[in-house]
């Protein structure tokens, strides 16, 4: 157990929800990080899921993938992408986790019977979950961003237990941050801070008074609001900051820096600073210089949702900001391309990625958009669902297996005949190039049943992706069902697809490609999980450089 004592940070949102609450706590992270501080963050989640994995990506925003396998909140890739670190399974919490365990040491009897309640039960267990996370290394400050505005009843545990972490942490290791917004009235022209100090009187009566207070806003605002703002919710001036929308968010911790907010957090938590490393700084720089700009197509069936494919999105960026371009997304709605012409409704790309995806919807627009990258010859990245149905595009039209597909677009027939292990004679007619795997076919339950998390890769040496990596073996996050089917291996390989990855056992294949293209990759994992704004993701990279050289 490491000696250092860690600092807490708590971070809680007002007024309204999809304040950037989560790009706030990253920022912070950020901030002290690049400062020399060893920082961990952690999400708390109001909802009785037990984990993001079985939450619609439309609804909710992408599933984010640690290393070690948890199923998390998209905030979680801000997390990872602000603070250029790793973090794990005890960074992700959601209410369904702390009651599942509850419950089942209740089951157990471990309450000598007494009965199991929100305080002190549900409180202690949200407590003890934030001081695993806070002292799995030794961290000198522990962020803890709590999902929902305050005043949610269903977050009031998550609150509770931050007001009870100062009490039994000291005065001086634990601090409240408040993110708030300020609504814009046009009637008089005003920025109007009622809500905001209502927000906070509604912290102050669970017992928190915020010592930070960050306040949204989409407008200018008079002289005078920041006095008014900390004459209501009694916050220091120095410890307010105004932060407006801004074009990127990785500006984000710069402008809390010029308003001096890391020096406001550091002596209240007494903390040492040093000055900040100047690779962000750079970063942020690059993107706002102007650059000219390159036409990459995202199909999917979900468009123009940013949060769907949030770490899809950041990872082009950053590999565009690698090769001084700017992204220019065009979003490919994959069902409206099944009743186009793909020549037409895909001109002008520089690049085509197909992402991750589930069911059978849009599929065969995507194989469409697939086959177009192949045979025009322009950069291709296919991301687990995209790498599956490149290989059902490659079976098809180059190897001459035409009822290839994967075992996933059966799944109407796979339901109808109870169950993945039956094959019904419709189904017996198509070839599963992309099947479920052997072991998996008992498995009915929904969550956490996937191949999930990081997996070691080895690279076959003369392939787009050795090249892209600079190494024989890899490591890369994953989450899917379904898999390449082995038994077509030989065959699709004689066809001309180049396995350039498989499991070390060479068991599982990772990566296929195929020859005389610029660039054609897929991949059996979500290489977007480990893109990181400073340094792209080696896939990004090459796909990018091969974009702009098309
Ligand atoms: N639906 C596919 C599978 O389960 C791909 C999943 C994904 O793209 N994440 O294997």
């Amino acid at each position: 157990m490491p000696a250092k004592k860690p600092k807490y940070i708590f971070v809680t949102g007002g007024v309204l929800s999809g304040l950037g609450k989560g790009i706030t706590a990253a920022s912070i992270a950020n901030v002290l990080k690049e400062r020399g501080l060893k920082v961990n963050m952690q999400k708390f989640d109001q909802y009785i899921n037990v984990d993001a994995g079985t939450l619609n990506p439309a609804e909710h925003g992408e599933v984010f993938v640690t290393d070690d396998g948890a199923e998390a909140d998209l905030d979680l890739g801000h997390y990872e992408r602000f603070l250029n670190q790793n973090l794990t399974t005890n960074s992700s919490i959601m209410t369904g986790k702390i009651y599942q365990s509850l419950i089942a040491r209740e089951r157990r009897g471990e309450y000598l019977g007494k009965t199991v309640q929100v305080i002190p039960h549900v409180t202690e267990e949200v407590k003890d979950r934030t001081r695993i996370a806070a002292t799995m290394d030794d961290f000198d400050v522990h962020i803890v961003e709590i999902g929902g505005t305050v005043g949610d009843d269903e977050g009031f545990h998550f609150i509770e237990a931050a007001r009870q972490m100062r009490l039994n942490e000291g005065k001086d290791n634990v601090l409240y941050v408040h993110v708030v917004f300020l609504p814009y009235l046009k009637a008089s022209d005003e920025v109007k801070t009622k809500p905001a100090q209502n927000s906070v009187r509604d912290l102050r009566s669970i017992g928190i008074q915020p010592d930070v207070l960050i306040a949204r806003t989409d407008h200018d605002v008079k002289d005078g609001l920041v006095e008014k703002l900390s004459l209501y919710t009694n916050v220091e001036p120095a410890a307010i900051m105004l932060l407006p929308t801004v074009p990127s968010v990785y500006q984000v911790p710069l402008m809390m820096e010029s308003a001096h907010l890391h020096q406001v957090i550091a002596d209240r938590l007494g903390l040492k600073l040093q000055d900040r490393q100047p690779a962000w700084t750079k970063l942020v720089a690059k993107i706002q210089t102007s650059k000219p700009h390159l036409t990459i197509g995202l199909v999917g069936k979900y468009t123009t949702m940013l949060d769907t494919y949030a770490s899809v999105v950041e990872a082009l960026k950053a590999a565009c900001w690698q090769a001084d371009v700017d992204l220019n997304l065009r979003w490919l709605d994959s069902e409206q391309l099944e009743s186009q012409d793909p020549d037409a409704y895909l001109q002008g790309l520089s690049g085509i990625v197909v992402p991750g995806g589930f069911g059978t919807r849009g599929i065969e627009g995507k194989i469409l958009a697939i086959k177009h990258a192949r045979e025009n010859k322009i950069p291709y990245l296919g991301l687990c669902l995209g790498m599956q149905l490149a290989v059902v595009e490659f079976a098809r039209h180059v190897a001459g297996i035409k009822q290839a597909t994967s075992q996933e677009l059966d799944e109407e027939i796979i339901l109808k005949n109870n169950g993945p292990a039956q094959r019904s004679s419709s189904a017996d007619e198509r070839s599963w190039v992309i099947h479920i795997m052997a072991d998996q076919k008992t498995i009915t339950d929904k969550g956490g049943t996937m191949r999930l998390g990081g997996w070691d890769c080895i690279l076959a040496e003369d392939s787009f992706s050795y090249k892209a990596y600079g190494k024989k073996s890899i490591r890369e996050r994953h989450r899917h069902r379904y898999e390449f089917n082995n038994d077509f291996r030989e065959q699709l390989q004689n066809a001309g697809l180049i396995i350039a990855g498989t499991t070390p056992d060479g068991n599982l294949v990772e990566i296929v490609e195929v020859k005389d293209h610029p660039w054609f990759v897929g991949v059996q994992y979500h290489a977007e999980f480990t893109s990181r704004p400073i340094t792209g993701h080696p896939l990004f990279n090459d796909l990018i450089k091969a974009a702009k050289a098309y």
